[in-house]
């Protein structure tokens, strides 16, 4: 039965509204789907006030915390959070601010550069949705100074380039626990876009399970269909769950729709494992 346990709307950087991604994804053939947008849960809030969804579909409320393991930045999806916690609220408060903090710096950088008003420019993109390097990217190509999102990330916005501002996240224990407060599990997303040698990501999930971290994203959509065999000896060994995801932005992205990642190898103790 087909599963997507990550995936963005309009609330952050994706680009269908929420019901449009739902419809999508029954379209599709999922069944179960979380939506997971960067430290927002208003999209979820918005599906969870429709009187019932297209098809059977099980809605799984959902987040994708930024988050800090030790100097790295890492993204920490919650599943089955409660969008009611004043816990997560608060906490996503937060990380608004310094997502808006984080945006101003990356504009008076471009501003230096001699690209003026992104900052405004990528808040008007935005919307209601919270601000993203996306929103930038796409103010850039709007602006005529880049040719795509893609370049605007090689050029400006992407790791080690004039744009890319150090961002203070809180560290995985505190989103561990507030995921927890807020009823949810804890998933550390997308493991191999961190880039890391085997040793160092042996490390991370060490650091995960130790901060409180419930389990391992272990198929994501960009991945190849290789990596989960060597991912799934990983989350054993560090007694971490499993989950699966596509991590969709748009029906624009080629390398996999909603539902499509890879499936999980059969031996897997899954998240919905760890509910039941
Ligand atoms: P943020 O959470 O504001 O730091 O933005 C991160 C998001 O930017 C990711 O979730 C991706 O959707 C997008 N992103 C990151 N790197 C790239 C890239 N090199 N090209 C295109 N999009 C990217
Ligand atoms: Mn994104
Ligand atoms: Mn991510
Ligand atoms: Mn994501």
């Amino acid at each position: 039965m087909p599963v997507d346990l990550h995936t963005h709307s309009s609330a952050s950087d994706g680009e269908l509204d929420p019901l449009a991604l739902v419809q999508r994804a029954h379209g599709r053939g999922v069944r179960t789907l979380a939506l997971t947008d960067h430290d927002t849960v208003a999209g979820v809030c918005l599906l969870q006030r429709q009187r019932e969804l297209p098809g059977a579909l099980q809605l799984v409320p959902g987040v994708e915390i930024s988050a800090a393991a030790g100097s790295l930045a890492v993204h920490v999806v919650g599943l089955w959070v409660d969008t009611a916690s004043s816990a997560l609220d608060e906490f996503l408060h937060g990380q608004g601010r310094l997502r808006a903090e984080r945006g101003q710096e990356i504009a008076r950088r471009l501003g230096r550069a001699g690209l003026p008003g992104s900052y405004e420019g990528a808040l008007e993109l935005a919307g209601d949705a919270q601000l993203s390097r996306p929103h930038f990217a796409r103010f850039l190509v709007a602006a005529g100074h880049c040719s795509s999102e893609q370049k605007a990330f090689r050029r400006w916005l992407g790791r080690g380039k004039p744009a890319d501002v150090r961002c203070e996240w809180p560290d995985i224990a505190t989103v561990n626990a507030t995921i927890h407060a807020a009823g949810g599990i804890a998933v550390l997303a997308h493991p191999l876009k961190y880039r890391l040698s085997r040793t160092r990501l042996d490390a991370l999930l060490g650091q995960f399970r130790s901060a409180g971290g419930d389990a391992l994203e272990l198929v994501s959509g960009a991945q190849p269909g290789h990596a989960a065999a060597d991912l799934l000896r990983l989350a054993t060994k560090h007694q971490l769950a499993c989950s699966t995801g596509s991590d969709f932005h748009s029906p624009k992205q080629t390398w996999c729709d909603l539902g499509g990642q890879p499936d999980l190898p059969e031996q897997a103790t899954t998240v919905w494992d760890l509910r039941a």
